[in-house]
């Protein structure tokens, strides 16, 4: 785990009411440390507000799931950047693999709203990774390369972290062994080292992400090159997210 404080995020995607997402936040802050590591919760966009509110007594950063491609303007649909951040959400996802594989969103758009985040003051979480026939034909890391290439030259170890998630892993149940999780994150790791320097190289938080659940969550955290969870699934219920990042800091 090096010196990098762990980061845990819950990605709700479209799930979870309003009087849901007030709870579990309340659940979740009795059964934490306070201290130690990092915590994230990503509601859908329209309970950010709100969200922001039950946050405010504990530590828990505010996650929108993504960000618009720019300060503001004619992007029916979008949020942009610096509202986001003035209502008091700190980080946003980006390029989760179902904006890139159901919503078709492109390396440029993603880099498009990488920046505009980044200029508004919102820290970014970057998830890369690569489908199931990349991984077969052993392009797994030059897609990822591929995809940390766009956003080079923003990487700024204190407001962007990564995110790994192999795209057949998402929702399937199947987990990347901690092991084939290691291995990627050792090769991201390199690729940062060569590209910007070995200080940001080691700095940078690279999460992982794919069926996590609280009984893969202390093998996954126990591999050096892994610095977090970013959890879908298991993260709906409070206490099964307090027991993956229990497990996970064990
Ligand atoms: P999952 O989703 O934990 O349900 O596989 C992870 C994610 O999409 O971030």
């Amino acid at each position: 785990m090096a010196d990098r404080t762990p980061f845990f995020v819950g990605n709700w995607k479209m799930n979870m009411e309003l009087a849901d997402g007030v709870a579990f936040v309340r659940t979740l802050s009795t059964k934490l440390p306070s201290s130690g590591c990092e915590i994230g919760i990503a509601p859908q966009g329209v309970l950010l507000s709100v969200l922001v509110e039950a946050c405010r007594s504990t530590t828990f950063r505010v996650f929108s799931q993504n960000s618009g491609p720019a300060k503001s303007g004619a992007f029916t649909g979008e949020n942009s950047p610096d509202t986001l951040k003035a209502l008091g959400v700190s980080w946003t996802l980006l390029g989760h693999s179902e904006r890139r594989h159901v919503f078709l969103e492109n390396e440029e758009l993603i880099q498009k709203r990488c920046a505009a985040a980044l200029s508004a003051g919102l820290n970014t979480m970057v998830c890369v990774g690569e489908t199931l026939a990349e991984r077969k034909a052993g392009k797994t890391l030059s897609v990822i390369e591929k995809q940390l290439g766009l956003i080079k030259g923003w990487v700024d170890p204190a407001r962007l972290a990564l995110a790994y998630e192999p795209v057949w892993a998402i929702g399937t149940g199947e987990t990347a062994t901690p092991a084939q999780a290691q291995e990627i994150h050792v090769g991201i790791r390199g690729w940062m080292e060569r590209e910007l320097g070995s200080q940001k190289a080691h700095a940078i938080r690279i999460l992982y992400g794919g069926s996590v659940k609280p009984d893969n969550a202390k093998a996954l955290m126990g591999q050096s090159a892994i610095d977090g969870l970013l959890v879908g699934g298991a993260s709906l219920d409070p206490n099964g997210f307090a027991e993956i990042i229990k497990n996970g800091l064990s």
